[in-house]
């Protein structure tokens, strides 16, 4: 009998291959047998196009070459997202992959901003990012490690999904990841509850020691089989279903994604370099689908695909390991894409699986930390979507008008109200999101707190005011230097 861990996957959207690939590459063949079921009759979610940073370091982990990948997924760089018309119409700013000014002896840039500011600076927050800077230009170079400046910020990509989950597959197989075409049509169960095996339409019965489920929306083991309970955010995060078209692509290609703020939802442009991803999330109980067709059409030029509609609803399974079955991707929970965070919540959860796995039967306390894990990350990004609806000024719908007068979870509410009131940014021990991303959302949609830290109060002002200036007008002549984004994609990664 083998000694080889046997891991059967189900299902092969971004999750079932992203995972197929990190066991194949990481886990060695020596140590497990990876076989990814996929049927071809039932189709992927196929959105899924922006990412954040972290995505880096888990296609480096694996080995795959930027370059390539790029290349093969017709992706473009990104340096954060644009938020318009969130706070009120007309306004804009942009959540960068990167800090915001320097300490200045020993106290928070965003102190020393809001104490200029105080004094009658008139500088936005973003004039010392050089992230957003070179975003509104328009420019791209690689972050330089020995660079004070360009070493503030890193990037991340937009892709086209099904080319990247196909680049996957690719990567896959050729480190002997098995792929396997069917549907599976009914699970049998060991004595002790565990799953034992699948069983495809075809006829073809696979046996594993532990179950990957990657099965998208319908959650075929976790949620069907196992019963594990899901948990719906829908009261804070009302938006449930999407429209999403394709476009023509655009000539000077931001290195951002745009997410504008619509009457009862917002809409997403995620620029690649052959066409651009465009879709509207919405909140149904607010607005019919009729009226949502109408205002995502209305704004969106050239379209290049049909609408397509996708029904969902935030929130999380209990438990995302029970028995030997583990979620991985929808078949887990569901965030908005609002931050981008879904591939990272795949990636995430394919690395603690990792270096939690040892041997064919995991114990109980090994479940139970995933799961810990699991959670403490959703709660997190949870928390932080609820951030943008909630500090909203706007009230020209009754979408709007509920975000901004429903209750938060209470975690929430303190790190607004620290804000607000003392400049104070909390910071999680845990979890994705670092002080700089909450200072943007926060600044972004909170404007500048009523007052600083005494530390940042005691600081000679025109001191620190000379080196505010400095570091601007750094941030300015190195952008200018930049290549723009165009240009950069045409030599390092073009795509036929
Ligand atoms: P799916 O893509 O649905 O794949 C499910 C797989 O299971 C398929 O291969 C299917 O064939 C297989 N399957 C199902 N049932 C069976 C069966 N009975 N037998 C055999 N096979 C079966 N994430 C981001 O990180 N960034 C974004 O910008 C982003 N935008 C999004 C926009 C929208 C509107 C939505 C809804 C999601 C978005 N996401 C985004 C999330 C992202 O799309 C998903 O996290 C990602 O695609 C992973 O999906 P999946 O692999 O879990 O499921």
């Amino acid at each position: 009998m083998s000694e080889k861990i046997k891991i059967v996957i189900v299902g092969g959207g971004t999750a079932g291959w992203m995972t197929a690939a990190a066991l194949s590459s990481i886990a060695t063949d020596k140590v497990c047998e990876v076989t990814l079921v996929e049927s071809d009759q039932i189709a992927t979610v196929g959105v899924g196009e922006a990412t954040i940073p972290a995505i880096k370091e888990f296609n480096d982990r694996l080995g795959i070459i930027e370059s390539e990948m790029m290349q093969k997924t017709a992706a473009t760089f990104k340096l954060g997202i644009e938020f318009v018309d969130w706070s009120r119409l007309g306004s804009s700013y942009i959540h960068p992959f990167g800090t915001y000014g320097e300490t200045y002896k020993g106290v928070d840039f965003h102190q020393l901003w809001q104490r200029d500011q105080a004094a009658g600076g008139q500088l936005p927050l973003e004039r010392y990012s050089y992230a957003i800077q070179a975003a509104r230009a328009n420019r791209f170079e690689f972050p330089a490690t020995a660079d004070s400046v360009s070493s503030t910020y890193s990037y991340a990509y937009h892709f086209d999904a099904g080319l990247y989950a196909n680049f996957l597959k690719e990567f896959a197989v050729a480190r002997k990841a098995t792929r396997v075409e069917g549907k599976v049509i009914k699970i049998n169960r060991a004595e002790n509850g565990n799953v034992s095996s699948i069983e495809l339409e075809n006829g073809k019965e696979l046996a594993g020691d532990y179950f990957i489920d990657c099965s998208g929306f319908r959650s075929l083991l976790l949620g069907e089989e196992l019963g594990v309970e899901f948990e719906s955010w829908k009261k804070w995060l009302a938006c449930d279903r999407a429209l999403a078209v394709q476009s023509e692509g655009i000539d000077d290609i931001p290195p951002y994604t745009r997410a504008t703020a619509k009457s009862a939802g917002w809409q997403w442009r995620i620029p690649l370099q052959h066409r651009v991803g465009n879709g509207l999330v919405y909140a149904g109980d607010f607005i019919s689908d009729a009226k949502a067709t109408d205002e995502i059409m209305q704004s969106v030029e050239s379209p290049l695909s049909d609408l397509k509609q996708i029904k969902f609803e935030a929130g999380r399974r209990r438990a995302s390991w029970v028995k030997n079955c583990i979620g991985i991707g929808l078949s887990s929970g569901f965030l908005e894409p609002l931050e981008s965070t879904s591939i990272y919540l795949i990636q995430v959860a394919i690395v603690n699986f990792l270096k939690l796995l040892h041997g064919k039967v995991a114990d109980k306390s090994v479940v139970r930390e995933f799961n810990r894990l699991v959670d403490l990350e959703y709660d997190r990004v949870r928390d932080f979507l609820i951030l943008h609806y909630k500090l909203t000024e706007r009230s020209d719908s009754e979408f709007w008008q509920y975000c901004r007068n429903m209750e938060v979870p209470d975690s929430l509410q303190e790190k607004i109200e620290l804000y607000t009131k003392r400049g104070y940014i909390d910071q999680y021990r845990y979890g994705l999101f670092s002080p700089s991303s909450w200072l943007a959302v926060l600044s972004g949609q909170g404007g500048v707190p009523k007052c600083a830290e005494p530390m940042a109060e005691k600081i000679n002002l025109s001191e620190a005011q000379a080196k505010m200036r400095e570091l601007q007008s750094s941030i300015e002549g190195k952008v200018a230097q930049m290549s723009s984004h165009h240009h950069f994609l045409h030599g390092y990664c073009p795509y036929n």
